[in-house]
């Protein structure tokens, strides 16, 4: 779907799909030369990473294998609930295993750490996190984050994998969703 198909709903786009793709290129070339010479699982986490995920591991130039997890966040409006439940829990053993967590968004950064602390209780071999977005002016925990795409407002964004109240996870671009839509 194409922002300009979406009338009023977002106030702006953010980054256009262009711009996200050539970003993911160059983390993929930052990632890969960390990489490269080690067995890297990806770990994305749903929903939101589907897309990013998508296109990060396609832009890593050797053999990847990936696995995704599933927690509960989020309710249906833009508050974080401060409530984290596995919803899905990873297929693969990841003890001694090269773990590069995927994310769509770091926003006030619970959920992520969270979910560090859960996979480093499974003593992998290193663990790392790529975020496509995210927004310092929420932290409320410091997460050491290593690949970063791009730092953002802090705004309700949607698109791109993000979603309001499940939709608009199939826009192209990237949006800040209009006030008047969840006030
Ligand atoms: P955190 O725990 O860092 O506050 O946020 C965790 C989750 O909240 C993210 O993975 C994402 O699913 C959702 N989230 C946070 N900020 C936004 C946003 O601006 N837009 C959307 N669509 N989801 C967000």
């Amino acid at each position: 779907m194409d922002s300009a198909h979406l009338g009023d709903d977002l106030d702006h786009v953010l980054y256009t799909q262009e711009q996200i793709h050539a970003r993911l290129e160059e983390l993929g070339k930052e990632i890969w030369a960390d990489y490269h010479d080690k067995e890297v699982l990806l770990v994305g986490v749903l929903k939101g990473a589907v897309l990013v995920m998508a296109d990060l591991m396609r832009a890593l130039p050797g053999t990847v294998t990936m696995d995704w997890m599933a927690v509960s966040s989020y309710g249906s409006g833009t508050k974080s609930s401060g409530v984290v439940r596995i919803l899905k829990d990873l297929d693969t053993d990841i003890s001694n295993r090269h773990v590069l967590i995927v994310e769509d968004i770091i926003d006030s950064g619970l959920t992520l750490n969270w979910i560090r602390s859960n996979l480093l209780s499974r003593n992998p071999a290193s663990l790392e996190i790529c975020t496509l977005l995210r927004k310092p002016e929420a932290a409320k925990v410091e997460i050491d984050c290593k690949y970063v795409g791009f730092e953002i407002p802090n705004e309700f964004v949607v698109g791109y994998g993000l979603d309001f109240d499940e939709k608009y996870r199939n826009l192209r671009d990237i949006g800040v969703l209009a006030p008047h839509m969840y006030s």
